[in-house]
């Protein structure tokens, strides 16, 4: 008999017969595996559970437990999704349909918009053809006959796509029922595991990405393989919306960006500023205590010195353009290391003096494309919580030491748990793509990297990552629902200090180029409010709420007793609103409620006698009456707790 030899992944072989295909390799191995069973890999390609083997090779039957099987999963469900509008719609045009990360699309050419309506039908379609069970195959058609064959079907963008892309004389094909496509495959066998689908929703793209061409609407739909991680992202999906900085903003009075003053530039209301304040105060109280010092620098400063920092080069396509006055160029800062190198350079250090830590809460503005502009996550003119710290070698670990455990002090402050840490480092296989020499670099990644292990801190290296000028750490912090956020950068500078011929006199005498590191804990302020916003969608612990408690009186008869009460919150240093509008108190409290407010103290005739208050908080509801007194104290503990 003729035979190849399979070698599987535990290391084990099969002698079976030539032509046998993964898809009974599976069902020898176990039945389970064969149910299971989506696509196959041989040596380092994907390949179909059907298709026969026909020499020696390395064998893994995928399932749903491979990334790269879910994806090819996704893809089917493309192609299904590309089968039902066919039946529908014979007359589309077809486009190209990827999978995604979390789902796919398909692309039509179609006269008429797909509505929501359309949405459902095709939908409804997919299921249909899903429990038909239809195989996916795969043919292979000599690259003529395939063009004529699209030619025939008026499907120009498939025509194009042949004639462009088959390299080979025979061009695959899959074919699910009456939709046939070029496609390079593989295909799960066939339309009967896909279940957990979603289509989302329709937007418009380019052919192939250029505004020249035809314009396509692309179906979107979401697909996992359980149905379970289908609800879970929907779910997620619809948390995310709830929690949207943009709308919470809005509502909750918090910010806003008027188009009147420009895109990507924040103005912070009352209520939102006062949260500035809260944030703020906290941080530079902390920076204080670690040893920082507060700097200012300006907003503009000469071009010049911008050319000397190289940023008016490099940076050049993120600045705003050059201001001129009195025939001289000045340049909006797009970031604040050479002010704060300036101030560094302001009279020669010694040893003795370093470290110096320059910190500032540093507005900057930036250009950015008004197309990728989001909220306050993405603007054009932001705060930096920013800070240089200019050292000897020696001192170094400790610093990154020093910032790695202030970064864990403002998760724990804002009520973070989980983190992720990313350290990434230069190839010095090209050292002349990075300014400082192989031996600085070495030592600096050896510093982060030691600094990381003593901590116990886990973390992904990401080799031939970091920017020109110096190796950094990341962390990126997840917030309620799991999502992260890149905040906080630790960041070597091997490129200003040479710059700036930055130096200090050392112990020796003699003078010696300082270590610079840039880092930033929240990024900015207006990028790490907007993740707060959302993180606790906009029910802001008792520290940072704006207002903290809301007192109700049920009726006007109390209004004296409400009054006395507000004042004596007041008095005691809180935040607190009177709403003694003519309102039901339910209205009042379902204000309050979407206000976010965190008590609502209410009063009627018994409270007034008592002296007590009838609490009541946002998500735990009633908490029964409580003297005046012990409410108050209560929430000062709170408050200084800065409890989540
Ligand atoms: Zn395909
Ligand atoms: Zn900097």
């Amino acid at each position: 008999m003729d035979t190849i030899q399979i070698t599987l992944p535990d290391g084990a072989t099969r002698e079976v017969a030539r032509g046998t295909t993964p898809a009974e390799i599976a069902t020898q191995i176990s039945p389970r595996l064969a149910k299971e069973a989506l696509v196959a890999r041989t040596s380092g390609e994907l390949i179909d559970l059907s298709r026969p083997l026909d020499h020696d090779t390395k064998l893994s039957i995928l399932t749903a437990k491979d990334p790269d099987a879910v994806q090819v999963f996704r893809h089917s469900a493309a192609h299904l999704l590309a089968a039902a509008v066919l039946e529908l719609y014979p007359n589309v045009k077809l486009g190209i349909g990827p999978p995604l990360e979390n789902g796919f699309f398909y692309e039509f050419v179609r006269d008429e918009p797909f509505t929501p309506e359309d949405l459902e039908k095709i939908e409804a379609k997919m299921r249909e053809l899903a429990e038909k069970n239809i195989p996916n195959e795969r043919k292979l058609i000599p690259k003529p006959e395939a063009i004529e064959l699209y030619r025939k079907s008026n499907q120009q963008f498939k025509c194009e796509l042949v004639e462009e892309k088959a390299v080979e004389p025979m061009v695959s094909f899959y074919t699910t029922g009456k939709f046939i496509d070029f496609c390079r495959g593989p295909h799960i066998p066939s339309t009967g595991r896909i279940k957990a689908f979603k289509l989302m929703n329709v937007a418009g793209a380019y052919w192939k990405g250029d505004e020249n061409n035809t314009q396509m609407q692309r179906i979107y739909g979401a697909c996992f393989i359980e149905q379970k991680d289908l609800d879970d992202y929907l779910h997620k999906l619809e948390e995310a919306k709830r929690r949207d900085h943009r709308k919470l903003g809005t509502e909750l009075d918090l910010f806003s960006i008027q188009d009147e003053a420009g895109p990507g530039l924040i103005f912070w209301h009352p209520k939102g500023g006062l949260i500035r304040k809260l944030m703020e105060d906290w941080l530079r109280d902390e920076l204080l205590r670690r040893g920082y010092d507060l700097v200012f620098t300006p907003h503009i400063m000469r071009l010049d010195l911008w050319k000397t920092s190289g940023h008016a080069n490099f940076y050049r396509e993120n600045m705003f353009g050059p201001i001129e006055v009195e025939k001289a160029d000045y340049q909006l800062k797009p970031m604040n290391c050479p002010g704060h190198i300036l101030i560094f350079k302001s009279h020669l250090r010694s040893y003795r003096e370093l470290p110096v830590r320059l910190a500032e809460l540093g507005t900057v503005y930036r250009y950015e494309r008004s197309g990728v502009l989001h909220g306050l996550l993405r603007v054009r003119g932001f705060t930096q919580d920013d800070a240089h710290i200019f050292c000897m070698p020696s001192q170094v670990e400790k610093e990154i030491q020093d910032c790695v455990e202030f970064a864990w002090e403002v998760l724990r402050v804002f009520g973070f748990s989980d983190y992720q840490v990313e350290l990434s480092g230069g190839d010095m296989s090209r050292p002349q793509d990075y300014t400082g020499t192989p031996e600085e670099w070495k030592a600096a990644e050896d510093a982060l990297k030691s600094t990381l292990d003593r901590m116990k801190v886990p973390y992904k290296s990401i080799p031939g990552e970091a920017a020109f000028y110096g190796p950094k750490i990341d962390v990126k912090l997840v917030d309620a629902i799991g999502r992260p956020w890149q905040l906080t950068t630790v960041q070597f500078d091997f490129n200003l200090p040479r710059r700036f011929n930055l130096e200090y006199v050392g112990e020796d005498g003699s003078r010696h180029m300082p270590l610079m590191v840039h880092r930033a804990l929240w990024g900015s302020v207006e990028r790490f409010f907007g993740v707060l916003i959302e993180h606790y969608a906009g029910a802001f612990p008792v520290w940072l709420a704006p207002i903290q408690a809301t007192v109700l009186p049920v009726s006007g008869k109390f209004s004296e007793y409400a009054q006395s009460v507000t004042e004596k919150l007041k008095a005691a240093g809180l935040r607190v609103h009177l709403d003694d509008r003519n309102e039901k108190l339910q209205a009042k409290i379902r204000d309050a409620q979407l206000q976010k407010i965190p008590y609502m103290l209410i009063i009627g005739g018994k409270e007034a006698e008592a002296g007590t208050v009838s609490v009541r908080h946002r998500s735990q509801g009633d908490l029964g009456p409580r003297p005046l007194d012990q409410f108050i104290a209560d929430l000062h503990t709170e408050i200084e707790s800065k409890a989540i």
